[in-house]
Order: structure tokens, then C-alpha cells, then sequence
């Protein structure tokens, strides 16, 4: 059996990225269980600037196919406010908007002109540990070996990952659906890019979503844990024709339940994404931003990170023991968790209890509305270009105005709540 350099187990935007990015220096094998020659729904993500830097090189940012349009204006919306960003107040875009399949179909090109194998539909069931290498057993059967293996399986992997010893997320169900109409349509119903709303009865555990493509919106929600495919699809469906917030933006669009797609989004990272012969990368180490669902960042933060920690590795023939990929997991942690702390602490402040959390909404909405300082705060958070040296100082500023338009009770109410979330 030919020992491989690398094995990686999912080929999300975590799993191709770094597919690609390591090829270049390991003999590597991608394996994916979708039937990635089937068609596979496209999802339009956005996809901030902030994440430029980890993938730079290996993608052509003018291609339309991967990023339609650029990501100019967000709405943080409430029942009363619209808390719009709109990049033209500052600079640059705050990013893309991406065809998200299009984008990893792109890289498991280029990586395997790069000589990298690609497997698609072949399920991994088993990994068996030995000191000088890792057995994988297929679906079918059949077995690999390797040196390295990287567990890219985002929330679809729990039980391999914990066959390993490693934790698996807390994690929650979400759905979202394309709703399709003519470029005029959607301009007319909607003249931002992505729309964040967030009501109690909708879920306790996150936004309800816009983002919008090219003659297509995606929409979609976070529900609870666990909750099951005919609930969170029966939900959705309620919103979708009910809702009275959001029937101004699907006016006229064209959807069919029966596309929209469901599955597990995690929420919160795992202690430690290494172990002798293993990395877990994006989703499946549960990093994912606590507040805005944003998954893509780690995926491709990780991808470069976990280049950068290997090259040198593969390079003097290591056996890669845990102490030497120790170095991964802090350089995650230094990149990317001080960047997450707006996040958890948003998280905090609005979901901590069901009391608040639309007066609280209500009031960073308003907030985002009227104070330029906030918005360009924001709009940095966006952009940044260096996120492990992430102003945690902006967000505190955006936290205590917040604070300081509560009425007189509920500041004295909530100020410990508010303390805590920035000490988070
Ligand atoms: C509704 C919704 C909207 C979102 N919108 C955004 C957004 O706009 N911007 C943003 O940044 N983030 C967004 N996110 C989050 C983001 O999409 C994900 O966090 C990110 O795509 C995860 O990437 P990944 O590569 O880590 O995992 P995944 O994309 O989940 O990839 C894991 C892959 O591993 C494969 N796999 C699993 N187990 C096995 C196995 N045993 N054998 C072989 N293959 C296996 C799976 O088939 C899968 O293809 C959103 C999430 C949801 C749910």
C-alpha cells in the first residue's frame, strides 16, 4: 500500500484550500464524500475582505463564475432601524459575495493539475493509528495509509473526529434556500448585500440571513440543536410566507422548499485541533464566529496556517509528534480568537436571555444608524488585513455607547452583563 504524505478527509472550502496550498510541497490525496460530478447546490456566501490574505495566491479575484459581485452594503436590521454599512462611506468593498461551490470546484482544479489526487463520493468510516503512519478505511472497504492525516469535515465528521480523541463542537441545525428573480426585481427589493436579523420566535441561537447574488438570494436561519428536517423546514417555510419584516424583500421571487438545504453549523472551537499525525481544520474545530455564523475566515485562515506550520516539517522528514504541531494550534488561537471575541461577546450580551434580546437588537441597530464611529468600526472588522493584531479597543467603544442608550433600569441591570462580554 503506497503511504501518502498527506491525507485530507473533506473537501469544504477548508479541505480544498489547504489541499491545494500543501500539494505544493507533500504528496497528497483530497477525499470527499459528496459526488462532487454530480451537481452540487451553489451557495452564495459573503465573503469579507478579511479573509484576502489567506487565500490571495491561489484564487483569480476577477473571476465573476466564483465572486459575482463585490460585497458593497450590509443592513443590521430590526423591527425598527435599518444599521446599514455601506462601504462607499469608507473605501474599499467590505468584500465578495461567493458562489462558494464554484470557488472550492476552482481549487480541486488547480490542485490537482498540481499532481494532488482528488476522490470524490468516498465516505471515510474508520481511521486506525499505528506509530509510523494512519490506516483509513473507506466506506467500501478498501484502505489508505499516511503520514499526516488533516480532518477537514466541517459539522458532517463528529464521529470519526471523536474516534480520534478529539472534541466535537456544540452544534445547531440550519436551513437556507434560494429564492431566484431578474437582476431588477431583487435590486428593487433589496439594495444591500446581506441582511442580518435577528427575532426571539425566530431562533434563540442566531440571525435570519439575506445574502444576495446575481438574479438569486440565498436566505436562511440558524435554528435549535437538533432539531429535525421537517421542523426547521416547516419554519422556514412559515417565515417565508408570513413573516411581515422580510415580505418586502421576497416580493415576487421564485423559490421551491424542496431545495432548501439543511445541516449542522457549529459554534464554538474545541480545545485543541492537534494530535500526533492529526489536524483538524475549519468547521470541525468548531471555528466558526459565535454571532455572524461566519465559517469561511477559519476555513481558509486554517488552510494557511497549516501550511505554514508543515512545510518546514515535511521538509526535515518529520514523524509530526504533537509537540511539533503545537505550533498550529497557537498560531490559530493568536490569529483568529482575538478576531472571534467580538463575536462570543455579542453572543452573549444579546442570547444570554430571551428578555432582551430584541430591545438589545433594536438598539445596536439604531446605534449602527446614527454613529459614523460605530459604522467605520465596523466596516474595519470587515477589511482588516491583519485580524491577530484585531482592535479589541473599536469593539469596547461600540459596547459602552451601546450601553450608554439603555434606559436608566436596564443599564443598571445589565452593566455586569455588558462587563462581562468584554472581558470575554
Ligand atoms: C445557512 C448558512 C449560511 C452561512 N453563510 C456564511 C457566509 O455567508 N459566510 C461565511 O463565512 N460563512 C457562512 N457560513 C458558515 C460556512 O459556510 C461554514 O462554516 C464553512 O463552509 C465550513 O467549511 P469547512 O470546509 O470547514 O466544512 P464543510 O464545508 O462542511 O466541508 C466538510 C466536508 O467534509 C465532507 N466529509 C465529512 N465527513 C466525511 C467523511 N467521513 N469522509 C469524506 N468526506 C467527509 C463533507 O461531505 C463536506 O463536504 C454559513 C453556514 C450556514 C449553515
Amino acid at each position: 500500500m503506497e503511504l501518502k504524505d498527506v491525507i485530507i478527509i473533506g473537501a469544504g472550502l477548508a479541505g480544498a484550500t489547504f489541499a491545494l496550498k500543501i500539494s505544493k510541497f507533500a504528496k497528497t490525496l483530497l477525499i470527499e464524500a459528496q459526488d462532487y460530478h454530480k451537481e452540487i447546490p451553489k451557495r452564495t456566501n459573503i465573503f469579507p475582505e478579511h479573509n484576502r490574505p489567506f487565500i490571495q495566491e491561489e484564487i483569480d479575484w476577477g473571476n465573476k463564475k466564483i465572486f459575482p459581485c463585490a460585497h458593497t452594503k450590509s443592513n443590521y436590521m430590526s423591527d425598527e432601524f435599518n444599521g446599514v454599512i455601506d462601504s462607499t462611506e469608507f473605501g474599499i468593498p467590505l468584500g465578495n459575495i461567493s458562489y462558494t461551490e464554484n470557488l472550492i470546484g476552482e481549487l480541486i482544479n488547480k490542485f490537482e493539475q498540481q499532481g494532488g489526487i482528488f476522490h470524490s463520493n468516498e465516505s471515510i468510516s474508520k481511521v486506525n493509528k499505528h506509530s509510523e503512519y494512519l490506516e483509513l478505511i473507506n466506506a467500501k472497504g478498501e484502505s489508505y495509509s499516511t503520514k499526516l492525516l488533516v480532518l477537514t469535515t466541517g459539522s458532517r465528521g463528529f464521529e470519526l473526529q471523536r474516534s480520534l480523541g478529539f472534541e466535537t463542537p456544540d452544534h445547531y441545525t440550519g436551513a437556507y434556500i434560494h429564492l431566484y428573480g431578474s437582476e431588477a426585481k431583487i435590486t428593487e427589493n433589496l439594495d444591500v448585500n446581506y441582511t442580518f436579523h435577528i427575532n426571539p420566535k425566530i431562533s434563540k441561537n442566531g440571525p435570519f440571513f439575506f445574502n444576495k447574488g446575481i438574479e438569486r438570494v440565498s436566505a436562511g436561519f440558524l435554528g435549535e440543536k437538533n432539531q429535525s428536517k421537517e421542523e426547521i423546514l416547516s419554519k422556514l417555510d412559515r417565515i417565508l410566507k408570513n413573516y411581515k419584516p422580510i415580505q418586502s424583500i421576497i416580493d415576487g421571487l421564485k423559490y421551491d422548499l424542496s431545495t432548501a438545504v439543511v445541516g449542522d453549523i457549529s459554534k464554538h472551537p474545541i480545545k485543541k485541533f492537534s494530535q500526533d499525525r492529526v489536524l483538524v481544520l475549519g468547521e470541525a474545530a468548531g471555528l466558526v464566529t459565535a454571532f455572524f455564523y461566519e465559517g469561511l475566515l477559519p476555513g481558509v485562515a486554517c488552510a494557511d496556517i497549516a501550511t505554514n506550520t508543515l512545510k518546514p516539517l515535511i521538509e526535515k522528514n518529520s514523524n509530526f509528534n504533537q509537540l511539533e504541531l503545537q505550533k498550529y494550534d497557537k498560531d490559530v488561537k493568536r490569529i483568529l480568537l482575538t478576531y472571534f471575541r467580538n463575536g462570543n461577546a455579542l453572543e452573549y450580551l444579546i442570547y444570554k436571555d430571551n428578555s432582551y434580546v430584541k430591545s438589545l437588537w433594536r438598539l445596536y441597530t439604531k446605534l449602527i444608524s446614527e454613529n459614523k464611529t460605530v459604522r467605520e468600526y465596523i466596516y474595519l472588522a470587515y477589511i482588516n488585513q491583519d485580524l491577530a493584531n484585531h482592535k479589541v479597543g473599536n469593539d469596547r467603544y461600540v459596547g459602552e455607547k451601546l450601553l450608554g442608550m439603555l434606559p436608566f433600569l436596564q443599564k443598571l441591570s445589565l452593566s455586569p452583563r455588558f462587563i462581562k462580554a468584554m472581558l470575554l
